[in-house]
């Protein structure tokens, strides 16, 4: 029987389970909603990864979990912070890309830039988790009040004729009714979603210039899978970033690339 290990991200808008398997190679990933019942969602987020992929229970080894909800997860074998296990995934992953130091993270309700040594330790971090303005929250909220899925801002962000509007609003209630405002002035759409992904990209830009830009750039969390976001942010940071092909789930690999070395570490 062959082993695995898991690493569950419990984070604020989204549950992301990754599994490895014995030599730390990507093996499995399920994105679910956390919802209003973490633990349960958590649990039924593993369930479903292991039926589709035909994985006894078993076979995990051991789990780590980590995020915003991993207290509540007692099953685990451990628990870890979402900056450790962010930094990990984003070391591992990064390696294709020649290495990286600095990760920006922005996830449901928070952002993060950390900053990493060549063996994928925090080595400095900062954090906005009061405004929900530089977030994916935003992005939800943004995409409710235009009609559009939060798929298509991307495409909206691209298509635009004009030049990204303005938005000034520092808070996501106050962004919601000035988004509203200016779609009643007649303003389009696309200049409006790239407004807003130049607004989130000018205060994520400001948090990662607090622990210090150092290449390569890894950006990561679930608004990393939209390439209108990207554009913005690499205009703002002035280079290219670091884009992995999983972005949403990069903290959740960590977290099972460690649970692998904690396994090993106390089997040896
Ligand atoms: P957390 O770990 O805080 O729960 P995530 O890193 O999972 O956060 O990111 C959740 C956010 O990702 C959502 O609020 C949403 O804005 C964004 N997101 C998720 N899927 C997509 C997608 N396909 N395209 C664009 N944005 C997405």
């Amino acid at each position: 029987m062959s082993y695995l290990f898991a690493g569950l991200d419990i984070g604020s808008t989204a549950i992301k389970v990754v599994l490895v398997d014995e030599e730390g190679h990507f093996a499995g990933e399920h994105v679910a909603e956390s919802g209003s019942l973490f633990h349960r969602n958590a649990k039924e987020a593993l369930r479903v990864l292991l039926e589709k992929r035909c994985i006894a229970r078993e076979q995990v080894k051991y789990l780590i979990a980590t995020g915003y909800g991993r207290k509540l997860f007692k099953e685990a074998d451990d628990s870890i912070s979402e900056i450790t296990a962010n930094a990990m995934g984003a070391h591992e992953v990064g390696k294709a890309f020649g290495g990286v130091r600095t990760i920006i993270n922005i996830g449901g309700q928070d952002s993060k830039a950390i900053q990493i040594d060549d063996s994928g330790n925090v080595a400095n971090f900062a954090m906005n988790d009061k405004c929900a303005a530089g977030t994916g929250r935003f992005l939800d909220v943004a995409a409710r009040n235009l009609g559009i899925d939060l798929e298509e801002l991307g495409d909206y962000h691209f298509n635009g004729k004009g030049v990204p509007l303005t938005i000034n609003a520092t808070c996501t209630v106050f962004a919601e009714s000035e988004i509203i405002g200016l779609l009643a002035n007649g303003h389009g759409k696309e200049e409006i979603v790239a407004g807003i992904h130049y607004s989130i990209a000018k205060r994520t830009v400001r948090l990662a210039k607090r622990v210090g830009i150092e290449e390569r750039v890894y950006f990561d969390g679930g608004p990393a899978l939209n390439k209108g976001l990207v554009a913005a942010m690499q205009d703002e940071l002035q280079r290219e970033l670091v884009v992995p092909e999983h972005p949403q789930t990069t903290t959740a690999f960590g977290a099972a690339i460690l649970a692998r070395s904690e396994f090993l570490a106390e089997n040896n």
